[in-house]
This record gives C-alpha cells, structure tokens and sequence, in this order.
C-alpha cells in the first residue's frame, strides 16, 4: 500500500495525518522534536512544578476547521470557555470593567443599547468593522478603522493584535477581515470563546495522535529530515536523523514544518521570512475571580503591558502578542512590570509567585502585505510534494483555524 510521509507533526501535520487516514491512505508523521505540537503544546515545567502549556492559544466557535478536526478525533468536550459569547474587559488606565456580549444571531443589536456598547463609544463607531470587507489588497488594519476612536482603542485593536500577532499599522486588513466574516459577523453562536480545560496538547495533539495510531498511522519523534531527495520530477527519498527513507511508487511527501525549515529543505521555495514573538508569562497562583471574568476564565487588558490574562487552576497567565518589541526585555524585568497588572485586575496583592517566562520569537509570520505575497500554495511543482503550515496560502492569519485548513488542503492537493 503506498505511504505518505508527513514531515513535521504540528496542527498542520496532524490534520493532514487526520484527513488522509480518514481516506484509508497509509501515513508516516516525523517530527524533529521529542514530543509532536509544534508551537501548539504542552509540558511539565520543573521550575513550576506543574504542566504549562507554551502560550494560551484560544479559537472561537465560529473556527470550522478547528471544530471539525476535534469532532474527527473525539476531543470537542476537551474545551472549555463560558460557554456564551463574552469577552471582559478592564481599562487600567481608568480602572473601567465592560465586557462585550454579541448577540446569539447576524444582527448586532448590542451596538444599538447604549449600556451594551463598550464604554466610550458612539454607535457610529461600529460601522468601521463594515469598512474591513472592503479593505485592498495592501491596506493594513489601521488604514482600514479610525485608529481615534475609543472602539478602536478598547475593542478593535485588541482583538486584531490577538489574531494577527502583528501591529494594526502593518497587519493586512483583509487576513482580519476573513476573521471577522467567520466568527463576529455571523454573531455570538460563532463567536464563542474556547481553550483547553487542562492543556493544548491533551485537547489538540495526543487525541489526534491516538485517533491516527488506532487507524495504522506511526509517529516517529526526535526524527529530524535534513534533505530532501528529487529524481525525475518527484521526490524520490529523504534523510532524517536515522537514515534514509526512500518513497515507493504512489509514496507522497507532506511538508508540514515552519517556514524557515521549509526554505532550507527546497531553497527554491518562497515562503514567508519575517516573524513576530509573543510573550506568554505563567504566574504560579490559584485565584478564583467572581462574575464574568471567572465565567469566562480570561479577561482582556487595555493599556498596560499585558493584553490578556488566562485564569487557569494554580497558574495565571499572560499574554503580549506582536511582542519583538519585548522579547530582549530580561524575563525578570517582564515578570516584576507585569505582576501589579495582575494584582489590579484580579483584586491581588503579596509578593510575585513563582513564573515562567516563555518566549516564543518567530511565533508566527508577520501579516503584513509583503509576507502574504511570500505564501505559497498547498500544492507544488512536484507531483508527489504538498506542503501545509499556517504560514501556507490559507487566506488566514497564523492559527490553529488556518493550520488545520492548511492540513486539509495538502491532503485534497495530493488527492488531485
Ligand atoms: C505562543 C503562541 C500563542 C498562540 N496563540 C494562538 C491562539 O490563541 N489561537 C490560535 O488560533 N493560534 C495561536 N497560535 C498559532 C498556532 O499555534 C499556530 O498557528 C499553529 O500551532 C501552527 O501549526 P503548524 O503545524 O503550522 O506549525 P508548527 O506548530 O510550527 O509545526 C511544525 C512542526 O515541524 C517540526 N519540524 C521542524 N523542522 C523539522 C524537520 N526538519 N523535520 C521534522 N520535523 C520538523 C516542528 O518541531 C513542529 O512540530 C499561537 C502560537 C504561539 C507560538
């Protein structure tokens, strides 16, 4: 039976493994690292004493893909969230609360009550989020919005940081725009907040992992591919760390490892080559926060240094995303800034609890105009060659929704 070797057992390998299995095609995933989830994963941190997962990763319910791919290998129940369409807010620079509630349906009545707006906002303001369907090909989010206005400043901006780890003034208007069309605009059902009840990689990656094993599928780790091997137009064989695989008739290849390793690999290849960090800080502290904030489990930041804070049982922690701006900041130096933060919008105070601080600097691509030209498509010149990744041609930004999109996509490219 022919095989399909996938390369790299991140979000994208696994759901390329995923649909291919469920074609009843033979695959074979090789992973560099000791453990699969790539920048999606969880660990036991010894300093903490506990299991960290290595940045708070949410996606909404409007998130197909994502919902399909935990439908596949049974582990939708592992998320949790509020369960409704909430997303709390504190302004620390006043000390105001809100939180932003759609409505279940299309229709977003919430903008015409005055006491469901967020505060500071006039019921003009809302109609920007029309002007992103029609945003260019090169506009970026803050030529799109009013960067003046208090929606923008308190609502907007926030949230297309979060999806597009990129700054307003560079991010493309139109990968936010295809957030939006999925998720807000289709109203609250789609634009419920989900995460892990316990971490990323006992929701995403080791059901995945059991669901492929159960149907024939192996997974090698620590296996890195250093080469890849053309002969007559196909891939005919590659080198990894414990020698050579060399592909069989009807074999194929799924390319499905970061950008950079992608270029090394097939130094012909355009791929995107600019990246932004994002911080995440874990607090070893049990905090138990009443109403909404304790609803939802995460509450978002305005005007501080931290944007959001995931409340998770013994560790809170913190997210900063398009954050090159601060990832030579010493850990420490982070650590102490942002813990008053913390102590505000919990209802805190004592000294700083144990932390981790966790760096990751080429989290994602950078989402600007230049770096979208840079994306390739899922299919490649070589028959028996697909590639997959967030960073591939999804018409997203860098997600979990894109890199299960981009999985598929790799597994319908080889299809055909
Ligand atoms: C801190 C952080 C927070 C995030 N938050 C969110 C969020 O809230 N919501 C959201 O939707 N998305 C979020 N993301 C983005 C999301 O994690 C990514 O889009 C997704 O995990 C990318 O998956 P991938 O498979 O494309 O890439 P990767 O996860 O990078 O997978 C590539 C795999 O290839 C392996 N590999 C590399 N080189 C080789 C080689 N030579 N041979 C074999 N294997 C190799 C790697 O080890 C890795 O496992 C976040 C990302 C980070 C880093």
């Amino acid at each position: 039976m022919s095989q399909v070797h996938i390369i790299g057992a991140g979000l994208a390998g696994l759901s390329a493994a995923v649909a291919l299995a469920g074609q009843g095609r033979a695959v074979t995933l090789y992973e560099a690292g000791p453990a699969a989830g790539g920048r999606c994963r969880s660990y036991f941190d010894r300093e903490l004493g506990c299991r960290i997962d290595n940045g708070n990763h949410l996606v909404l319910s409007g998130n197909r893909a994502a919902m399909g791919f935990l439908d596949t290998i049974g582990a939708r129940h592992l998320l949790g969230g509020p369960g409704r369409a909430i997303l709390p807010f504190l302004d620390v620079t006043t000390g105001e609360r809100w939180t932003v509630e759609p409505d279940p349906g299309p229709i977003p009545w919430w903008v015409f009550r005055r006491n469901a707006r967020v505060p500071g906002t006039k019921l003009t303001e809302y109609g920007q989020l029309l002007r992103l369907r029609a945003a260019g090909a090169e506009t970026t989010v803050s030529q799109s919005l009013d960067p003046r206005s208090a929606l923008y400043r308190r609502l907007l901006a926030p949230l297309a940081i979060a999806a597009l780890n990129t700054p307003p003034d560079a991010a493309l208007a139109r990968l936010l725009a295809s957030v939006v069309r999925e998720t807000l605009m289709q109203g609250g059902r789609a634009s419920i907040p989900l995460y892990p009840r316990v971490g990323l990689s006992e929701t995403f990656i080791d059901p995945a992992i059991a669901w492929l094993t159960a149907r024939g599928a192996t997974l090698h780790t620590g296996r890195r591919v250093s080469a890849l091997h053309l002969v007559g137009g196909g891939i005919a064989g590659f080198d990894t760390t414990e020698g050579r695989v060399t592909l069989g008739a009807g074999d194929a290849v799924v390319l499905a490892v970061p950008p950079w390793v992608a270029r090394d690999l097939l130094p012909w290849l355009g791929t995107p080559d600019s990246f932004e960090a994002i911080v995440n800080l874990h607090y070893r502290v049990d905090v138990a926060p009443a109403g909404e904030v304790g609803e939802a489990g995460f509450l978002g930041l305005i005007g501080g240094i931290a944007e959001w804070i995931f409340i998770k049982p013994g560790i809170v922690s913190i997210t900063i995303s398009a954050a090159n701006r601060l990832v030579d900041r010493g850990a420490d130096d982070l650590a102490t800034a942002i813990w008053p933060e913390v102590c505000a919008a919990l209802g805190l105070d004592g000294p700083m609890p144990p932390v981790r601080v966790v760096k990751e600097r080429r989290a994602t691509f950078a989402a600007t105009a230049a770096q979208a030209r840079l994306r390739p498509a899922s299919r490649t010149p070589i028959g028996n060659l697909a590639l997959a990744g967030d960073w591939t041609d999804t018409g997203l930004p860098a997600t979990i929704e894109g890199a299960i999109r981009s999985g598929r996509a790799a597994a319908e490219a080889l299809a055909a």
